[in-house]
């Protein structure tokens, strides 16, 4: 059967990879081989990766950064199918690639499809050289799962905006280069999603912009506080239309959902505890059992995720789907964690002797975010029942 006829326009359908799919995937392993070989890194958990600026670099210059950028704008023109493999490649590698994930995910995207001429031509290409790294500026302390509720304003100025407010949760902010912040631009009469709107901000050296770390609880520092007092935003640097945020954000929100990052973030400790067990000799029967659990559960998300990435390529727009993916992968994430410990017998420890359990007690204080981060998981299933009660016409 022909690729194009396996996925369907709603719902999920079976698909495999081509023959030039398959030639990327060996050209992406054989890569991680030589950058990444085993025993020679410590590998990070998922998505939530260290910030290798020269490992990106490497990547982008294969073209594996800002994969769905244009080649005017100076990028590879890759396919949603594409990126699937680059990302699930990388992320079973646990590899660095920290400092240009959410531009790579959602930034270019959100920028190719709502910014003016002008910006795509300013950020994109430094995107796609691996030069340029974003964060997210969505949630606030009271807007969270209620994005909508957002209390940062932008005040009208000569020849731009001023910002007043707080951002939370910001991953790497202290790293990165630019922040897409969702604010208020108009007072909210009646209908919230009114009156929001998204602009540029730029993390380093900006006047009045504050940033300040939040410990997770491992010790890593990943998260910050943004406090943003009169920050001066330029015309230039408004992204899309003023009044028009909470439209652009949920289209940007769509690009989070439905990856391999969703299941696979505690895949390099699996694979390191399989090792560790396999060089003490034969694997017992109950580590058998528990390892082909996992291996058939990881096959049906990761064809699942699979089959999204196909329907985007086919002009699809699998939002109800990805819910569902997110949903199933990262409640599978963190029920691994409890299967793994269990198996292991140790209390795992940060300090422990083997990298596996250093790696497992690393998962134990993190996991906890997985249902969190991009939406949690009752949000997810209120999307997707939504979704399924219109599909179906069910009136509620
Ligand atoms: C690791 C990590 C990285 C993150 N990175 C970023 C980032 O870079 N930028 C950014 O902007 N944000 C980021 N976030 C924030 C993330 O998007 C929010 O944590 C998330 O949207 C939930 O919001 P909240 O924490 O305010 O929880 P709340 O919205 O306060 O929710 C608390 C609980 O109430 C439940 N709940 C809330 N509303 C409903 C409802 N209507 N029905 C049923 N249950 C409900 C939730 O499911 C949850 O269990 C990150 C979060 C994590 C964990």
């Amino acid at each position: 059967m022909a690729v194009a006829e396996q996925a369907s326009a709603r719902g999920f359908a079976y698909t495999t990879l081509t023959a030039e799919e398959l030639a990327l995937r060996e050209e992406v392993r054989a890569f991680i081989k030589a950058e990444l070989p085993v025993g020679g890194y410590r590998p990070c958990l998922g998505m939530s990766a260290d910030h290798d600026p020269e490992f990106t670099r490497k990547m982008a210059a294969r073209g594996w950064v800002g994969m769905s950028i244009p080649t005017r704008y100076g990028g590879p023109a890759h396919t949603a199918v594409d990126r699937f493999i680059v990302v699930e490649e990388m992320l079973k590698a646990g590899a660095p690639v920290g400092a240009h994930w959410v531009a790579d995910r959602q930034s270019a995207p959100t920028i190719l499809r709502f910014g003016t001429e002008e910006q795509r031509e300013r950020f994109l290409p430094a995107i796609a050289r691996g030069e340029l790294w974003f964060s997210i500026g969505m949630s606030e302390p009271d807007a969270g799962s209620d994005l909508a509720a957002v209390r940062t304003t932008a005040t009208r100025t000569d020849g731009g905006w001023l910002l007043n407010g707080t951002k939370i949760w910001t991953s790497n902010a202290h790293q990165n280069h630019w922040f897409i912040v969702l604010c208020r631009s108009s007072p909210n009469e009646g209908d919230r999603h009114e009156g929001l709107s998204q602009l540029l901000v730029p993390l380093r050296g900006t006047e009045g912009l504050e940033i300040n770390p939040i410990k997770f609880l491992d010790g890593s520092h990943h998260f910050n506080e943004v406090v943003m007092t009169d920050v001066f935003v330029p015309d230039e640097d408004v992204l899309g239309e003023i009044g028009r945020g909470w439209q652009q954000v949920n289209s940007e929100l769509a690009y989070e959902r439905a990856g391999p990052d969703r299941f696979l973030s505690v895949y390099s400790t699996f694979e390191q505890l399989l090792r560790e067990q396999v060089a003490q000799g034969e694997l017992s029967a109950k580590a058998f059992e528990a390892f082909g659990r996992i291996t058939a559960r990881y096959w049906a998300l990761r064809n699942l995720s699979l089959s999204i990435s196909r329907t985007i390529d086919q002009g699809g727009a699998p939002a109800v789907e990805a819910a569902i993916v997110k949903d199933l992968g990262t409640t599978f994430e963190q029920e691994m964690i409890g299967l793994l410990h269990d198996l292991w017998g140790e209390e795992p420890s940060l300090d422990a002797a083997t990298l596996g359990n250093q790696l497992l007690a690393a998962c134990v204080l993190t996991g906890p975010s997985f249902t969190l981060r991009g939406g949690t998981n009752e949000i997810l299933r209120t999307v997707a029942s939504k979704g399924l009660a219109a599909w179906y016409g069910v009136n509620r």
